[in-house]
C-alpha cells in the first residue's frame, strides 16, 4: 500500500488527508521525508555555482517541505487526538528530527554560502522582506556559534548540553516538590468555604490516594480554589507557605545552586557570541530589541500603576480588618479577600452571562466582524477531510470571492485532547513561481459542550478565548508573504499575542456584541447593565495584578539583563533569596515570608523558554490596548483602520522589523497610556 503522507494530497485545496492516515503511516513516512529535505541540502551546498540569494537563500526556505507538512500534521493531531501509540512515535522521531535540525545548523558548507550572501547584502539590491530572510537565515547560524572556531565551538556546545541537562533537573525538582506536597482535610469544617466543585474534586484526590477525606494539592486546580475560598486562614497560611517554598527547601530537590548554574552559563554562553549580558541576545531578536528598552518599559509601567496598586492594597487591606479583624494582612490573604471583596462591589454571578453566548451564534459573531474588518467570508463546507467528526470545516474567501484560507475549528474537550486553547495550522502561505499558495490554520479548544437539553453555551472567559485565538487565525488566514518562514504568524515572540489580544477588544464593545450576544432562547440582545458590569469586573484589582505582573518581569531582567560578575555586592551571588529581594524591592507590597523563594521554582525562566521574555505578557497588553485605542477613535468598524491594520500588520508575517510594521500601522511607537486607562490605572 502506498502512504498518503508521502503522496501529493489529492484532496480539495491540497489538504491533509486525514481519513486515509494510519499512525503506521508516521514513521516511514518521517524517515522518507528526512532523506528528501537532507538531498535538497546537499543540491544547495553541491552547487558549483557561486551562492546567490536565489540558489542557497530561498531554495533553503523552500526546502524540507514534505518534512514539514508531515510533522505538522503529525504533531497537531498529538495534541488534539492522540493516543499511545502517538505517543510512542512521537518519543521515537523527536531525536531524528532534532538530529536533522542539528546537522542542518552545524552544516558549515551551507553557512560559508549563507555568509559570503550575507557579506554582499548591500550590493544585491534586496527587497525588505528578501533582506529580512537572509538576516533571519544568516543569524540562525551566527547564534548558534558558526562564526566561532573549533575551540570556542567546542565550549559553547558544552554550555549547551549543561544547560539542557539543568533546565530539565530545574523542571524535575519543582514537580517532585509540588507532588510531594499535600493537605490532608478529615475535618469537614475546615471545608468551610470553598466551593462543591473544589471539594468534589479533593474527595476525588483522597480516594485516589487510598485516603479518607480530603486532600488538596499544589496543582493549579487543587490550589488555586483553596487559597481563593478556604475560611481557614491556617490552612491557608500553610498551604501558600507550602507552595512559596518550591525548591527551596533543604533537600534534595533545592533549586538554588541550579540557578545561578544557569544564569552564569547563560551569560557565558551570550558573552562567548559577542553579546554583553543573555538578555541582550534574546533580545536582539525581539520586538523590545534592547534590555535597556524592555528595563525602561517595565520601570515606566510601574511607576505609572504603583500609585493606584498601593491604593488597591491598602483597600483589601482595610476590607480584611473591618470584615474579619485581620491586623496583619498576608499574602495568603490576597486571593481570598479580593475574592469577598468583589462578591461585595459586584455582586455579579458570572453564570448570568452564559445564555446570551451560544457556541454557534459566538463563531458566527467572530465572522460577522471579520467581514466587517476585512471583508472575509467563511462558508461551512464539507468536502474537507477531518480527523474527528467534531471539527467543523470552512472555506474562507474574500469580498471578490477568491479563496483566502481553510479553517478548521475543534471546539469540545474530548480524550486525547490537551488543555487550553491554541491556533495551529496544516500548511503555511508563500509564494512560488507567481502564485500566491494559501494557508490552512485551525483553532483547537475545550469549550463547554452541548448537552441533550442545552447547546454548548460559554462562560465569558469562553468567549473572550475564542476571540483570541480568531484573531491568531487570521493573522495566519491573511498572510501575504512570498518565503514561508516569514509567513502569517512566523513573529517575534513579543508581536504574536498583538493580532490575538487586540481581537478580545471587540468583545467588551455594545457594538459587537449586538451582534451575536443573544439570549439562546428568547433572542433578547444582551443587555447593556451587563455589558459594564463585564468591564467593571474584568478592571478588578488590575492595579495589584499590573504590579505582580511586572515584579516577574523585573526578576527575570534582573537575573539575565547583566553578567553575574556585576552583581553588586559578594555575598549577593550566593543567595538567590537576597537577590530577589533586592530585585522585588520596587514591587512587593506583601510582608516577605523569609521560607519562600520565587526564583526556584519560577519555571518560565529557568525551565521554559521564557528567560529575558517574561515583559511580553505586558508588553503584549500595552499594544493591544494602544492598536485597539486607534480603532475606538475611528470606530470600532472603520474600514480604513482596519484595513491598515490588515495591510501592515495582518499581512506582512515577520517581513520587516515589528516596530517598523507597528509604526506603519498606528503613526508611532505604542504607548502605554491606553492600556493603563483602560485597566483603570490612570
Ligand atoms: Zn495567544
Amino acid at each position: 500500500m502506498s502512504n498518503p503522507l508521502l503522496q501529493e494530497f489529492n484532496t480539495p485545496y491540497g489538504t491533509a488527508p486525514f481519513e486515509q492516515i494510519k499512525n503506521e503511516h508516521y514513521q516511514p513516512a518521517f524517515e522518507q521525508a528526512i532523506k528528501k529535505a537532507k538531498e535538497e541540502i546537499d543540491e544547495i551546498t553541491n552547487n558549483s555555482e557561486a551562492p546567490t540569494f536565489e540558489n542557497t537563500i530561498k531554495a533553503l526556505d523552500f526546502s524540507g517541505h514534505t518534512l514539514s507538512r508531515i510533522s505538522s500534521i503529525f504533531f497537531n493531531l498529538n495534541s488534539a487526538e492522540t493516543n499511545d501509540e502517538m505517543q510512542k512515535i512521537a518519543q521515537e522521531v523527536s531525536p531524528i528530527l532534532t538530529a536533522f535540525s542539528n546537522d542542518v545548523s552545524l552544516n558549515e558548507e551551507l553557512f560559508k554560502r549563507v555568509k559570503a550572501i550575507y557579506e554582499q547584502r548591500d550590493s544585491l539590491d534586496l527587497t525588505i522582506e528578501e533582506q529580512t530572510l537572509l538576516e533571519k537565515k544568516y543569524k540562525g547560524f551566527s547564534r548558534n556559534g558558526a562564526n566561532l572556531n573549533n575551540d570556542k565551538k567546542e565550549e559553547l556546545r558544552k554550555i549547551d548540553t549543561e544547560l539542557s541537562k539543568l533546565s530539565l533537573t530545574f523542571g524535575e525538582n519543582v514537580l517532585a516538590e509540588t507532588q510531594n506536597y499535600e493537605l490532608h482535610i478529615s475535618n469537614e469544617k475546615d471545608l468551610s468555604g470553598l466551593p462543591e466543585g473544589a471539594i468534589e474534586d479533593a474527595a476525588q484526590t483522597a480516594k485516589d490516594k487510598n485516603k479518607e477525606g480530603w486532600v488538596f494539592t499544589l496543582d493549579f486546580p487543587s490550589y488555586i480554589p483553596f487559597l481563593t475560598y478556604a475560611d481557614n486562614r491556617s490552612l491557608r497560611k500553610e498551604m501558600a507557605i507550602a507552595a512559596g517554598k518550591k525548591g527551596f527547601q533543604d533537600n534534595k530537590n533545592n533549586n538554588e545552586k541550579i540557578v545561578l548554574r544557569i544564569v552564569e552559563l547563560r551569560c557565558k554562553r551570550a558573552q562567548l557570541l559577542g553579546y554583553k549580558s543573555h538578555a541582550h541576545f534574546v533580545l536582539e531578536e525581539r520586538m523590545a530589541e534592547s534590555a535597556d528598552k524592555v528595563t525602561n518599559f517595565l520601570e515606566n509601567m510601574l511607576q505609572k500603576a504603583k500609585p493606584k496598586a498601593l491604593e488597591q492594597y491598602n483597600q483589601l487591606k482595610d476590607f480584611a480588618r473591618k470584615k474579619d479583624g485581620i491586623e496583619d494582612f498576608q499574602k495568603w490573604d490576597g486571593a481570598y479577600y479580593s475574592e469577598k471583596l468583589k462578591q461585595e462591589l459586584f455582586d455579579f454571578d458570572e453564570e448570568i452571562l452564559k445564555p446570551y453566548f451560544q457556541l454557534e451564534n459566538v463563531i458566527n459573531g467572530s465572522f460577522e466582524i471579520a467581514k466587517r474588518l476585512y471583508g472575509l467570508h467563511f462558508k461551512e463546507v464539507n468536502n474537507i477531510e477531518k480527523y474527528h467528526k467534531d471539527v467543523k470545516t470552512y472555506e474562507v474567501t474574500d469580498e471578490k470571492g477568491n479563496f483566502i484560507a481553510v479553517y478548521y475549528a475543534d471546539f469540545h474537550p474530548r480524550p486525547g485532547k490537551r488543555n487550553g486553547a491554541w491556533k495551529t495550522g496544516y500548511k503555511s502561505q508563500w509564494i512560488l513561481d507567481g502564485e500566491n499558495s494559501r494557508p490552512h490554520i485551525s483553532i483547537v479548544c475545550n469549550f463547554t459542550k452541548p448537552t441533550a437539553s442545552k447547546p454548548s453555551l460559554l462562560t465569558f472567559n469562553e468567549v473572550t478565548t475564542l476571540f483570541h485565538e480568531f484573531g491568531h487565525a487570521l493573522h495566519g488566514m491573511l498572510a501575504n508573504t512570498t518565503y514561508p518562514s516569514l509567513s502569517g504568524t512566523s513573529v517575534s515572540w513579543d508581536f504574536v499575542e498583538l493580532p490575538s489580544q487586540v481581537m478580545e477588544n471587540w468583545c467588551f464593545e455594545k457594538e459587537a456584541l449586538e451582534l451575536f450576544a443573544k439570549h439562546y432562547k428568547t433572542g433578547e440582545i444582551i443587555p447593556i447593565e451587563l455589558i459594564q458590569k463585564i468591564k467593571k469586573a474584568s478592571n478588578f484589582l488590575e492595579g495589584l495584578q499590573t504590579l505582580r505582573q511586572l515584579s516577574f518581569g523585573l526578576l527575570d531582567m534582573a537575573w539575565h539583563g547583566q553578567s553575574p560578575d556585576s552583581f553588586d555586592s559578594g555575598n549577593v551571588t550566593k543567595s538567590v533569596k537576597e537577590f530577589e529581594k533586592e530585585a522585588f524591592k520596587s514591587t512587593q507590597l506583601y510582608p516577605d515570608v523569609a521560607e519562600n523563594c520565587m526564583s526556584t521554582a519560577f519555571s518560565h525562566i529557568f525551565q521554559g523558554g521564557y528567560s529575558a521574555g517574561y515583559y511580553s505578557y505586558k508588553w503584549a497588553e500595552v499594544l493591544d490596548a494602544d492598536a485597539f485605542e486607534y480603532f475606538k477613535e475611528t470606530g470600532i468598524f472603520n474600514k480604513e483602520t482596519a484595513t491598515k491594520f490588515k495591510d501592515f500588520v495582518l499581512s506582512q508575517g515577520g517581513t520587516q522589523k515589528p516596530m517598523e510594521l507597528y509604526k506603519q500601522f498606528r503613526g508611532h511607537e505604542p504607548k502605554p497610556d491606553a492600556l493603563l486607562k483602560r485597566a483603570g490605572l490612570l
